[in-house]
């Protein structure tokens, strides 16, 4: 069973994570929330680089259980069968790529969300489906950008930051210098700031 997180406990989620791994992202200055740090050190999950596809189209994915993963080897031109344990994220190689870096942060807080509240529900999927992320349905999927988002850009920080640039810039320059100091894209800090209904 799917359980449906109402937003405010998708904040609360966000909110104790980032809280417990360090107070001063939720009550220090705004900041870059560093993602990568908080799925290995906080939560214990490995994150590993590979070529998830042919073409780069899938960015992510959370492994549930112990699974084989086709990942495409480059040199081979062909897919090959990798092993991955259960509790890690796999990211395609290419978003290593230094103008992706808010494309990776993202699918980074992405699969991080999935492994926070979808573990039960990939857990009980027909046992002979795989058991990660890359077959979601649309509801799950939302809820990781949901969760994804708020980690990226916790509400309360998030709104502190709003509030002192308001008096000082158009709403446009307020987007963008948000997002460059959260380190997110500017289309990722519209539709974050649209949520909480600052704009
Ligand atoms: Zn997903």
């Amino acid at each position: 069973m799917l359980k449906n997180y109402k937003p405010k406990a998708i904040e609360t989620l966000a909110q104790n994570a980032l809280k417990h791994y360090k107070e001063e992202l939720i009550c220090g200055e705004p900041c870059e929330i560093p993602i990568e740090e908080l799925i290995e050190f906080h939560f214990g999950v490995i994150v590993q680089y590979r070529n998830l596809s042919k073409k780069g189209t899938i960015h992510g994915i959370t492994v549930f259980e112990d699974s084989i993963i086709p990942v495409y080897d480059t040199q081979l031109k062909r897919y090959e069968a990798s092993f991955a344990k259960s509790g890690t994220i796999l990211i395609d190689s290419r978003l290593l790529a230094e103008n992706k870096v808010k494309r990776l942060r993202f699918t980074l807080a992405h699969e991080l969300a999935h492994w926070m509240i979808h573990q039960d529900y990939y857990k009980e999927i027909d046992e002979l489906a795989s058991k990660t992320s890359s077959d979601s349905d649309i509801r799950t999927e939302r809820e990781a950008d949901s969760l994804g988002a708020a980690l990226l850009m916790p509400y309360g920080r998030v709104k502190v930051a709003f509030c002192r640039l308001k008096p000082k810039l158009r709403q446009e320059a307020i987007i963008s210098q948000m997002a460059q100091l959260y380190n997110v894209s500017v289309q990722a800090m519209e539709i974050r700031l649209k949520t909480i209904g600052l704009i």
